[in-house]
């Protein structure tokens, strides 16, 4: 049915919240404002609830991280301080422990990545929904909203199906990534029409295209904890350490997804392929080995190294040394070229991954305009924001999901505040 054929049924609810998504952000920030004579409205675009999250960590969801909450401040880019109350207010011990006393305990990795036990985000959905159920929360699936607009104090939220006033509106709508999943950036329009600021918005966590790319055959093959420079017009950019993956098309895992917002198309990234904190270093390391291995094969010298077989026959190959040069007969140009091959091997980046494939949204909700001790709009009354459709995009590792829950609890604490002191 199209808006225009829509019958609107304007609802007379007093004291009614609304929620525009089911996410994770969504139904947290419901099943924690519901209670006691509160009517909360969740609606949802997709058929069922939450459908980004039951791909989170691939299926098994990565929920949050292990360590000291303090530690998350760095996980957000430049915007990690905005999220200080929200994470201090609803830490990843009070995550944890939410989901142990609901019968789903949580494990962190040798890492730090925290999961279910059971590693399914269906069972983390399970807890959500069967708490949402306990506490009233009225869940209206498959029922995507089309528009918001301010009426007195209130809003009027509209359906295709229906119209709905609201005392309070909270806007979970996630960011625009993935967007089969029922993230496509609806709640920036939504944002805009109310007069709230919301910046230009751009995929995050997602993979690098490389121009002339040399090791699409060498697709799977992970280096740990190595160095990755960004460098825009000769300057360096940013430095940053963490794991890589060469795919067929360029560069991702989580050292590259993390970095991505600080990359461009047309930047050049160095690559230090040996966990050593300097390129100078493993520069030194290179040409030491060369230098020492006299008639064993170049090949068993790089290998001893660490690095993997196929990846060295690679880098002979561009540095035309044929596979079976002995150390002794490498040419200096040679040698250099190996050198600088594993200390910083350049990369130009051809295109960021786009929206279908990112993990998050840089971009959203200007900060400027949401009150960080509450998530209340600082331009419209009785207004929230919580979760990716905040101008907020974190690391890999659960700083996402985290940051939904906590913004979602932020604003349902004010919420609650509000209400009991009516
Ligand atoms: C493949 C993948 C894996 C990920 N893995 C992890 C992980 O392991 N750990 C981690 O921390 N983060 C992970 N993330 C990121 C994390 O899932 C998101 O940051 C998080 O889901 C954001 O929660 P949210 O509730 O704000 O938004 P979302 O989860 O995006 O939920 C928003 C909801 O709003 C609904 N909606 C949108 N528009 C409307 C409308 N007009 N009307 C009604 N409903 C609407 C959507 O259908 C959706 O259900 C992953 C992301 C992806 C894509």
């Amino acid at each position: 049915m199209s808006s225009g054929e829509a019958r609107y049924t304007v609802g007379a609810v007093s004291d009614t919240i609304v929620i525009i998504g089911g996410g994770p952000a969504g139904l947290f920030c419901a099943l924690q404002a519901a209670g006691a004579g509160k009517k909360v409205i969740v609606f949802e675009k997709k058929a069922g609830p939450a459908k980004k999250l039951l791909i989170a960590g691939s299926g098994q969801c990565n929920i949050t991280h292990d360590g000291e909450i303090a530690g998350f401040l760095s996980h957000y880019g430049d915007h990690g301080a905005f999220l200080r109350s929200a994470l201090m207010n609803f830490t990843n011990r009070d995550l944890i422990a939410f989901f142990a006393e609901r019968g789903l305990p949580m494990k962190a990795e040798p890492g730090g990545k925290v999961f279910p036990e059971t590693r399914k985000s269906a069972d983390v959905l399970a807890v959500l929904l069967s708490e949402c159920a306990g506490r009233g929360v009225d869940i209206r699936s498959g029922e995507p909203v089309v528009a918001v607009e301010r009426d007195r104090e209130g809003f009027i939220v509209r359906t295709e199906r229906e119209a709905v006033r609201a005392d309070l509106l909270v806007i979970a709508t996630g960011g625009a990534s993935y967007p089969a999943t029922g993230s496509t950036g609806d709640g920036y329009a939504f944002a805009r029409s109310l007069g709230q600021p919301v910046t230009e918005v751009a995929p995050a966590l997602t993979p690098v295209y490389v121009q002339d790319y040399p090791f699409a055959d060498l697709a799977g093959i992970s280096f740990e904890n190595i160095g990755i420079a960004v460098y825009r017009d000769g300057k360096l950019v940013r430095r940053h350490t963490g794991d890589l993956l060469l795919t067929h098309t360029g560069l991702s895992g989580p050292g590259i997804l993390d970095l991505s917002r600080s990359i461009l198309a047309g930047d050049t990234l160095r690559v230090t392929f040996l966990p050593e904190a300097k390129a100078e270093t493993v520069r030194k390391r290179v040409l030491d080995a060369v230098a020492a291995g006299g008639s064993r094969q170049a090949k068993t010298a790089l290998c001893d190294l660490a690095l993997p077989e196929r990846f060295v026959r690679r880098l002979l190959d561009l540095a035309g040394v044929e596979p079976g040069a002995s150390c002794a007969h490498l040419k200096k140009n040679a040698r250099t070229a190996l050198a600088t091959f594993v200390a910083e091997f350049p990369f130009t980046v051809a295109r960021l991954g786009g929206f279908a494939e990112a993990m998050a949204t840089r971009g959203g909700v200007a900060l400027t305009g949401v009150n960080q001790k509450t998530m209340a709009s600082k331009v419209v009354p009785n207004l929230y924001f919580v979760g990716e459709v905040l101008d907020i995009d974190g690391d890999t590792g659960g700083y996402n999901l985290q940051a939904a829950f906590s913004t979602a609890a932020l604003a349902a604490r004010h919420i609650a505040g509000l209400r009991a002191s009516r």
